[in-house]
């Protein structure tokens, strides 16, 4: 297999413009000190969006890398695909993100269950895993609950991995399996299981994403109970260095943040938390960057400023539309959102400072920040309006994307 580095930022970008202004964060924290490699990521559903074909990306990292100079390894993410879906990114990626949510919770044949069921027999009792302070409670009802939630699922992934590997070989890309689009978290002790299944059905997983406690919304902050946050991630990584050893695992095997941006009051917890296991971390974002696109046209004035303008005016009149896919991730108060008539009226500033993930700001409205991140469709629909604008204030556009992943994200995250 092709083995990720300890840590990993998964870039993701909507327009496939800021290639170079993100590989750009990452070569200033390298000269900082920081050691982490860019995943470029972007699933089906944003391709779909905005018609665009996983090729694009390819392109748009090799360009990158190639402007900017860079030498380490690079990837491009097949984010969140599955059966149907996966041919299309066969060419262009090196990384595939196996999401087999929707198959969660649906129960395996009753044969499968019972050799998983065997095959763990050995943890029944009392479990101690390093790092863990009370020991683990595991009876058969245990684990044939964990098997009846995601064995099922598990497999799903195996087939979509084999699949991959006949068609790319074996050591040609990086595998993640993806479970956060669901509508509960995983304990801990699920995820043992859930990793005890991987290594089963031969997955040899180097990232895994588990859906946590609390709201993952996009392009906001965590919301949820901080200190329960915490014990569940450190929990997750104590369990993560046991199933290496215990199963067999990929030893680089490591977490995976999904909607991992503008995660501001985590990031201090999980950088002590991988500081502490020696534990490495891929964190994705993507939308943060689209929405430092709409903040560098609005500081641009003129065109770019009634582009921005637009798009909101356009996103508040379709908001079912354009919420509705994105319910499970958006908490947006509409009597919170300004009218498009007031946004009409600001200038530059008071725009950029509304949609601008700084909380001391008393001008940022997270609600605004919410519909503008579902606002990317609409902006697809102005087609190369959009693109002829990104092109004409590409450098006050890259400034504000480069900025807000080194101050806001890498250097919380990982230095
Ligand atoms: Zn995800």
């Amino acid at each position: 297999m092709k083995t990720l580095e300890k840590f990993t930022f998964g870039i993701g970008d909507r327009f496939a413009r800021q290639g170079k202004a993100q590989l750009a964060a990452i070569v200033e924290a390298k000269k900082l000190g920081a050691d982490i490699f860019p995943v470029w990521n972007k699933s089906n559903r944003e391709h779909v969006t905005i018609h665009t074909h996983p090729d694009t990306q390819r392109t748009e990292a090799d360009a990158a890398v190639k402007a900017l100079g860079w030498t380490g390894s690079y990837y491009v993410d097949a984010d969140h695909i599955g059966l149907k879906t996966v041919d299309n990114f066969l060419a262009a990626s090196d990384f595939y993100t196996l999401d087999v949510a929707d198959f969660t919770g649906k129960p395996a044949d009753g044969k499968s269950i019972r050799a998983f069921v065997e095959a763990n027999r050995k943890f029944i009792g009392r479990l101690t895993v390093p790092g863990i302070g009370q020991t683990l409670e595991i009876t058969e009802d245990v684990i044939a609950g964990a098997a009846n939630k995601f064995l099922l699922a598990i497999q799903e992934a195996g087939k979509i991995y084999r699949h991959v590997e006949e068609r790319k070989g074996k050591e040609n890309f990086v595998t993640e399996v993806s479970i956060d689009e669901t509508d509960t978290p995983q304990s801990p002790l699920e995820m043992l299981f859930i990793l005890s299944a991987i290594a089963a059905e031969g997955i040899p997983a180097q990232t895994i994403a588990p859906k946590f406690t609390g709201r993952f919304n996009k392009g906001v902050d965590y919301v949820g109970d901080l200190a329960r946050f915490e014990k569940e991630f450190d929990e997750d990584l104590c369990v993560v260095a046991f199933a290496i050893k215990e199963f067999g695992l990929p030893p680089n095997l490591k977490l995976s943040i999904h909607s991992g941006s503008d995660k501001f009051s985590i990031y201090g917890p999980m950088n002590r938390a991988v500081r502490k296991h020696g534990a490495g971390l891929h964190l994705k974002t993507a939308g943060t960057t689209w929405l430092e696109e709409i903040i560098g046209l609005a500081c641009a004035g003129g065109e770019g400023l009634a582009i921005a303008k637009e798009v909101y005016r356009n996103a508040y009149g379709r908001f079912d539309e354009l919420c509705g896919p994105y319910a499970a991730v958006i908490d947006i108060a509409r009597d919170r959102l300004p009218a498009p008539a007031e946004v009409d009226k600001w200038d530059e500033k008071r725009y950029a400072e509304t949609l601008r993930h700084v909380q001391s700001n008393p001008s940022y409205n997270p609600n605004f920040r919410q519909l503008v991140h579902v606002g990317y469709k609409v902006a697809a629909e102005l087609g190369d309006r959009y693109y002829k604008a990104l092109e004409d204030h590409e450098k006050i556009v890259a400034q504000n994307v480069t900025e807000n992943l080194l101050e806001r994200h890498i250097k919380r995250v990982f230095m």
